[in-house]
């Protein structure tokens, strides 16, 4: 079993083996994936703690203490995340609820949940591949590709985000982002259109760079 210092509310004390072996499992996972495409990461480098928070507002101060901003600034529906070596992540339950009311179209099974945590930890071993290629997580790239990244690793909204797009939408949604939010299915759209015919692993080294959408337009078929 994976090394993790794992605390857990006392009414959920009793699923401390399931979550122990989702959370363990997903880092392995996380892993493999990183080491697929070419990259190295060591588990001890993404995380060695992990909480579970049974209550939205008691993870959402907690969050606000560890970034020193007001609780305001996080958002009602925050799930999850990763700071420094800690996986700071909701319960399944209080996950499932938050879900629900986001993606009322979606399907909800406990796969979902497990999802959420490797999209966090996908977030860690990509910051810690860019720190590894760049010396900084900047080297991530744009959030379009970060996120659609994560989602792509942890294989979410796959029914919404196969249909592959053609080059002209990846370049205005990518400009559209560097102005506002847009929705998380279209980033895995993006990048899953993109990793058909891009190698990951060249996508990642060349996020950061000014003319990442001239060499994806150059290499896009
Ligand atoms: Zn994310």
């Amino acid at each position: 079993m994976v090394k993790l210092n794992l605390s857990l509310p006392s009414e959920i004390e009793d699923k401390r083996a399931y979550y122990h072996n989702l959370i363990g499992s997903s880092l392995n996972y996380v892993i493999s994936w990183f080491k697929n495409i070419g990259f190295a990461v060591t588990l001890d480098e993404i995380i060695t703690n992990a909480a579970v928070f049974n209550d939205n507002d008691f993870l959402r101060n907690k969050m606000a203490e560890v970034f020193g901003i007001p609780l305001n600034q996080i958002i009602k529906t925050f799930c999850g995340t990763v700071h420094n070596k800690t996986l700071y992540i909701l319960s399944i339950k209080k996950y499932e609820a938050i879900y629900k009311t986001l993606y009322p179209d979606y399907q909800w099974n406990t796969d979902c949940y497990k999802k959420l945590i490797i999209h966090e930890l996908a977030h860690k071993a990509h910051a810690l591949t860019a720190i590894h290629l760049k010396g900084t997580e900047d080297g991530m790239g744009p959030r379009w590709f970060f996120e659609g990244l994560a989602m792509l690793c942890a294989n979410q909204f796959i029914s919404v985000s196969n249909r592959k797009m053609t080059i002209n939408e990846i370049e205005r949604y990518a400009r559209e982002d560097q102005n506002e939010l847009l929705s998380y299915p279209i980033y895995a759209s993006m990048v899953r259109s993109l990793a058909i015919s891009i190698p990951l692993n060249d996508l990642i080294k060349t996020a950061d760079s000014p003319n990442f959408l001239d060499f994806i337009k150059e290499h896009y078929l």
